[in-house]
């Protein structure tokens, strides 16, 4: 195991599982895939937590995420209708699958979510979240979380209103702080607030957003911004690496790690800051991969199961559901996507290809 260290004093140093945030390939991968027991990778890799996309549209156009015309979108007969979204999620539970995250596009933006939530929350999953650009939470707040919704976390990359217009493309940072309280007085917590980082753009405000999670009591996770932008203009340059925000918020805020040993399969790093108020977590997908511990699938908003966001390999749920297929050729076709899943996502390899679907349509 290898311990990553950040060019930093006050913080305690998280362990990372080993070289290149992979599994440990050392081990050799298991020869055959099991048809029993929880859903594994070939690298012992054990799948609980499933991102579900409702929808891959969106009222936002968020820079890192959507072009601000011209996006194309699912035709409505591809997407999966609820009844098939709860039976992808009543056969990922028997798969020993224990928390689901509702996504998009944006999950909010989907007539019926809030039934669609009572159904799934039904299941017996333990934590049942959703992440979401703010739009409709301050009256969907309460129905959601008598649905059965636990968490909720909340896209705001900058609190000033002019630069929130002009990331975000629509919608108005205000409207977002009302979310963000509703959701909070629904009893939706703790909070999580998602700021993707792009150098030049909102990186001056990270000690603000740092304010921000202390005065509220809200979690900030800071986000390296991934190539899954539509328009394909990602640059490495706009990247600003996750141990350069921990050594910046460090010398004002000394931060200590929640688990440094690095046992946490949570893609972020959290930190508390040492003077006991508030929490950070810090998203270094490119510049510190999680793939070693990474405990994740997703289903798209056309029933495509994929092992890894940047991985184009999908098997279709929804082919095996329009075609009469059974649950046990759906947990079948679960448990294979899985098992294909490869070390790790290869971003910093010099042959990385973008994957073919932005994240709007996979499901961040
Ligand atoms: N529409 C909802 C929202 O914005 O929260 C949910 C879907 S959105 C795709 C999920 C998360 O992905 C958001 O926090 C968003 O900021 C993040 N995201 C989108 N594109 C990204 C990118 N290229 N790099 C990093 N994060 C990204
Ligand atoms: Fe929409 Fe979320 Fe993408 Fe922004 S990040 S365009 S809100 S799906």
């Amino acid at each position: 195991m290898t311990i990553t260290r950040l060019p930093v004093g006050p913080i305690a140093l998280r362990a990372k599982p080993s070289v290149g945030g992979e599994p440990d390939t050392q081990r050799g991968r298991s020869p055959s895939m099991p048809v029993h027991g929880p859903l594994i990778d070939s690298f012992g890799r054990v799948h609980t937590d499933m991102r579900l996309s409702v929808t891959d549209r969106c009222n936002f156009r968020c820079v890192y995420c959507m072009p601000d015309e011209g996006m194309t979108f699912l035709p409505r007969a591809e997407i999966l209708s609820f009844e098939e979204i709860a039976r992808v999620a009543r056969v990922a539970r028997g798969l020993g699958v224990t928390s689901v995250r509702l996504t998009g596009g944006e999950p909010l933006v989907r007539r019926g979510i809030v039934e669609l939530v009572r159904r799934v929350a039904a299941m017996g999953f333990d934590d049942v979240s959703l992440t979401t650009n703010g739009t409709g939470l301050a009256r969907l707040a309460e129905p959601l979380a008598q649905a059965g919704l636990q968490r909720v976390n909340i896209s705001c990359d900058s609190l000033q209103p002019d630069r929130f217009a002009q990331i975000r493309r629509r919608g108005e940072l205000s409207m977002v702080l009302k979310a963000m309280d509703a959701a909070e007085a629904a009893g939706l917590a703790p909070l999580k607030v998602n700021v993707v980082v792009m150098a030049g753009v909102n990186d001056d405000e990270v000690l603000d957003f740092c304010a921000f999670a202390r005065e509220h009591d809200r979690v900030v996770r800071f986000i390296e911004y991934m190539p899954l932008d539509a328009n394909g203009l990602w640059d490495r340059s706009q990247v600003v690496a996750g141990s350069d925000l921990l050594a910046q918020i460090g010398e004002r805020w000394p931060l200590v790690a929640c688990d440094p040993q690095g046992t946490d399969s949570a893609p972020a790093e959290r930190y508390r800051f040492a003077d006991g108020v508030g929490e950070i977590g810090v998203v270094a997908s490119v510049t510190r991969p999680f793939c070693g511990t990474c405990d994740r699938l997703r289903v798209t908003a056309d029933g495509a199961v994929r092992n890894c966001l940047f991985s184009d390999d999908e098997l279709s749920l929804r082919s095996v559901m329009r075609s009469g297929g059974t649950d046990d050729e759906m947990a079948m076709t679960l448990r294979t996507a899985i098992w294909g899943k490869l070390p790790g996502h290869g971003i910093n390899d010099p042959g990385f290809l973008r994957p073919h679907r932005s994240m709007s349509m996979i499901g961040g």
